[in-house]
C-alpha cells in the first residue's frame, strides 16, 4: 500500500538490522547517527544528511 520513495512523508520507520535481523524504530530525521538496539551488533541503521537520515537497513514499514 505504502510505496517507499525518495521522499517519505511517515516520520518514522521500522527498519531491519542487515546484520542480526533485529528491528528497530528509527526516526526519519534523525540528526545523530542510529544503532541497532540489540547491544551485541549495534550496526549503523541510520546516518544523518542533512535533514533527512540516510536508512542503512532494510525499512520494513513506515510509521506515522
Ligand atoms: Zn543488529
Amino acid at each position: 500500500m505504502t510505496k517507499i520513495g525518495m521522499k517519505p512523508t511517515k516520520t518514522f520507520a521500522r527498519v531491519k538490522c542487515p546484520e542480526c535481523e533485529s528491528e528497530t524504530i528509527v526516526f526519519v530525521s534523525a540528526k545523530t547517527t542510529v544503532y541497532c538496539l540489540n547491544d551485541e551488533c549495534k550496526t549503523v541503521l541510520a546516518v544523518p544528511k542533512g535533514g533527512k537520515a540516510e536508512i542503512k537497513g532494510e525499512i520494513v514499514e513506515l510509521l506515522a
